[in-house]
């Protein structure tokens, strides 16, 4: 599993590289028309070599003699510049993404950070990464308070498990949360939008099957103690009762209250028939819940 922090991390190295190449492509062209330019610079860098050395013979004489000569071809360099139209600044490098500076990150209303829209790449890429592949069209784009009707009740479940992920209230500190509704009620698409909303605001997010708990490799599973929200789908007491899955979801959820990250375990099992059921271990941690 990738974050997108460690995603967008790589891509700036590319961007590095990628900035440094169109650096050297635009000298390369500006020289080319140049000649004279292209000679007074080699001038400059040769003058700059030699007042090093001086410097460290400590020749205060040839120093001076070189820092005068540097100024008279710095001042022939800026005629040259002037005289044929060139772009002072065509040796230095320039951001790509005026948007974020190629850092890939933006500052939105309200001072919220999240991913700049020129690292989509990297957000769909962090998507497959993070247990979401086979939902490529749930998104917040598509997603309508009104489907299945009650646009209230969907509206505010909505709002509920952002202000969770976020810790936005003193209640929504809570570690481990559950949210509960009926079947076919919509659960799967608002906690795949939140893992992906949490995404694109640069957390570490994952999204899991209850019963597909047992099947993650043991590198995922080991990550998934420190991402910062965990979404667990299709929780049922049954699902805890296979020991692979009990004991697993019993580590994840005892390491992550402790470090104080959001786990939200999604149900269509009321939470008292969920306390009564559920492997014993889970079912302690499920008193001290919050409930969505
Ligand atoms: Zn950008």
């Amino acid at each position: 599993m990738k974050t997108i922090k460690e995603l967008i991390r790589i891509s700036n190295e590319n961007l590095e590289a990628v900035r440094e190449i169109r650096r050297r492509e635009r000298m390369h062209q500006v020289y080319s028309e140049c000649e004279e330019l292209k000679d007074t610079d080699a001038e400059i860098v040769s003058a700059h070599k030699r007042r090093l050395v001086a410097v460290i013979d400590r020749d205060d004489k040839l120093i001076a003699r070189l820092d005068a000569e540097i100024d008279k071809l710095n001042d022939r360099r800026e005629r040259i510049i002037e005289a044929n139209g060139i772009d002072p600044d065509f040796d230095q490098e320039v951001t790509i993404c005026s948007k974020c500076s190629d850092t890939g990150f933006t500052t939105g209303k309200g001072g919220t950070i999240q991913v700049c829209s020129c690292r989509e790449d990297d957000v769909k890429e962090c998507f497959t990464y993070s247990g979401l592949e086979h939902f490529t069209s749930y998104d917040n784009k598509n997603y309508r308070s009104d489907y299945l009707g009650e646009p209230e009740a969907r509206k505010a479940i909505r709002n509920k498990l952002l202000m969770v992920m976020l810790g936005v209230g003193e209640e929504d500190q809570k570690p481990l949360w559950v949210y509960y509704a009926a079947p076919q009620t919509g659960k799967t698409y608002l906690s795949v939008c939140l893992v992906k909303t949490a995404i694109r605001l640069g957390k570490s997010a994952y999204y899991s099957k209850c019963e597909d708990l047992a099947d993650i490799g043991s590198d995922t599973l080991e990550q998934l103690n420190s991402i910062d929200l965990l979404v667990i789908d299709d929780f049922a007491d049954d699902v805890t009762l296979n020991h692979a899955v009990g004991s697993t979801l019993n580590n994840l959820i005892e390491i992550r209250n402790a470090a104080g990250l959001k786990t939200i375990l999604v149900t269509s099992i009321p939470v008292s028939s969920l306390i009564t059921g559920c492997d014993m271990r889970i079912s302690g941690k499920l008193k001290n819940a919050g409930t969505i």
